[in-house]
């Protein structure tokens, strides 16, 4: 199974590489690490298992996270309690956008980043993507509000972006009035 240690810290320049497309049929090799991936996502939500295997609670993961410069990212989201639906996403593209931006109140986690980030990272409320699952699908997504960000955030791992690249340190706050916070 994928482990805290397996997850790449910010520091770690394979964040910052360029990803490439990947190539179906996924190999044996990418398709258990997706599994793992979102094994581990899940694990982390659960409370007495995260303690028990110190992972940080955590609803998504981009293959560029655990050192694959390739373009898919998993999330697997709560969506009631103790209800979780996964998302594989593969090649993805935004092909549309909402004009209505949002935030994350608490501001954004990420399982690379172990430290406090200040501010606010400026998203769209929602977006709709398309790519595909590990088996070669399109997938076409229609999402909104936490779910929306989460998608943003791992497309923006996809292009070796982290939040706070969006994050202005001298105004962390910039432009919040214009957004709606969630
Ligand atoms: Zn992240």
């Amino acid at each position: 199974m994928l482990l805290t240690k397996d997850i790449l810290d910010e520091k770690d320049k394979h964040l910052r590489n360029k990803n490439i497309d990947v190539e179906f049929p996924l190999s044996d090799k990418e398709k258990k690490l997706i599994d793992d991936m979102l094994e581990h996502l899940y694990l982390s939500q659960i409370p007495d298992k995260a303690e028990k295997l110190c992972l940080r609670p955590g609803m998504g993961l981009a293959a560029p996270q655990v050192g694959i410069n390739k373009k898919f990212f998993v999330i697997c989201y709560e969506k009631s309690e103790g209800k979780f639906e996964n998302y594989v996403l593969v090649n993805p593209k935004i092909i549309s956008h909402s004009e209505e931006m949002i935030y994350s109140e608490g501001g954004e986690g990420c399982l690379s980043v172990n430290r406090e980030v200040e501010g606010i990272v400026p998203r769209y409320a929602r977006i709709t993507v398309t790519g595909y699952d590990q088996d070669g699908n399109p997938v076409k997504y229609r999402v909104r509000e936490e779910l929306s960000i989460a998608f943003q955030h791992e497309i923006d791992h996809l292009n070796g972006i982290l939040f706070y690249d969006h994050i202005d340190p001298k105004d962390p706050y910039k432009n919040s009035e214009y957004m709606r916070s969630i």
